[in-house]
């Protein structure tokens, strides 16, 4: 079931903490929302979810506004961080629940009941722990089992706030392919909050990055990596390394001794911020022409499929973080303390103070 947001705003007191938001939430999708602490993806959410109501604006499921429906009528399973199952209930009664409480015209008899709670905890492969209260689980047992809980009703929405944010990380990567799979099986629509860009990477279809109340942009995860259209994505977006001392003057963009052609109406100098990710860049051990500056090889993290150096610019000092494949590093055969040069393979700049972005 698709999501449609119009022009949605919410106030706490004088606080405004959403502001004229637009968003849409294919049918199917997984949307990330992603932003930092505190700014406003949950409340979002929980309108989404009807349990916090918007000052103005529209919601839809499908066609229909939902704004005025309460919780129970919408149909969406939520899971959250701190979402805790109910101690003194075995997994079973927990995944139960939500069908027990149903109005009687509508709530399946126990041998149903009883099918379907089987039928969740086989979904998570927890189906043997059907008996055992939540205390004698792991995190990890314990989100699965929140999830089984959540969808227990057969919602046409999953909303998920943080689900495995209290988690460790080798478990949290674990779970994550693991709703990925569940999610894709049951063809459901879901939203996720997150504030780990990584997530939303490895997990969205589409990402809203949201900041301070607004969404800042939204699309697939690869459109907004590529092409942020501000500062605040492309630093939150991954690594990046950014270059303070560039210009445009005369058609060219100049950074260190690098130039670059480049179409602008304007004549004036400007000065621009320059965005390059850590493996956009090009080292090489001997000079050549259009590199950025000379930098002194200060660490070399050579474990796992991504070699991580740090640059230390010899013109200014800047510390500059590159990624190599292995392939790539065996071939410099970069030493500690070694001189290299370095250009941009891609480029991201924005004029300062940020008006327009160029992409090369
Ligand atoms: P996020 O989930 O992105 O961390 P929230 O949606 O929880 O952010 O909160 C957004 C902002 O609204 C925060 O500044 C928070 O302090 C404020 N806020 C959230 N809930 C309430 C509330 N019930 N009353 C007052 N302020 C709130
Ligand atoms: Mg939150």
């Amino acid at each position: 079931m698709s999501i449609r947001i119009k022009q949605l705003n919410k106030y706490y007191g004088d606080y405004h903490a959403l502001q004229n938001i637009n968003l849409q939430v294919p049918t199917g999708s997984l949307t990330a929302l992603l932003g930092p602490s505190g700014c406003g993806k949950t409340t979002l959410l929980r309108i989404i979810a009807g349990l916090e109501r918007a000052d103005s604006g529209e919601l839809f499921f499908a066609d229909d506004e939902v704004s005025n429906l309460h919780v129970r009528e919408r149909r969406v399973g939520f899971m959250f961080q701190h979402y805790a199952l109910f101690r003194h209930m075995t997994v079973f009664d927990n995944v139960a629940f939500g069908l027990q409480v149903l109005p009687k015209r509508i709530r399946p008899n126990k041998a149903e009941i009883a099918a379907r709670v089987h039928e969740l905890l086989q979904l998570v492969q927890l189906d043997w722990l059907a008996k055992v209260y939540p205390q004698q689980l792991s995190g990890g047992q314990r989100q699965r089992i929140a999830l089984a809980r959540a969808l227990a009703t057969r919602p046409k929405l999953l909303l998920l706030d943080e689900p495995f944010g209290a988690l460790d990380a080798k478990v949290r990567k674990e779970l994550r392919q693991w709703l990925l799979e569940i999610h894709h099986q049951l063809g459901i629509t879901s939203v996720l909050v997150t504030h780990d860009q990584e997530e939303a990477l490895e997990m969205a279809d589409q990402i809203v990055v949201m900041n301070q109340g607004k969404v800042e942009q939204s699309g697939a995860a690869s459109s907004l990596y590529d092409n942020p259209e501000n500062v605040f994505v492309t630093e939150f977006l991954g690594e990046v390394n950014v270059f303070e001392d560039a210009c445009i003057e005369h058609g060219q963009l100049c950074l260190g001794h690098y130039h670059e052609p480049i179409t602008t109406g304007e004549k004036a100098r400007q000065n621009v911020a320059v965005y390059i990710r850590p493996q956009e860049i090009q080292v090489l051990t001997h000079i050549q022409d259009n590199v950025i500056a000379s930098a002194c090889v200060e660490e070399i993290h050579a474990i796992g499929a991504q070699i991580r150096l740090w640059l230390r610019r010899e013109d200014n000092n800047q510390r500059i973080q590159v990624w190599l494949s292995p392939a790539e590093f065996r071939t410099l055969s970069l030493q500690s303390a070694q001189t290299v040069w370095f250009r941009p393979q891609r480029l991201t700049m924005f004029r300062l103070p940020e008006m327009v972005d160029y992409v090369i």
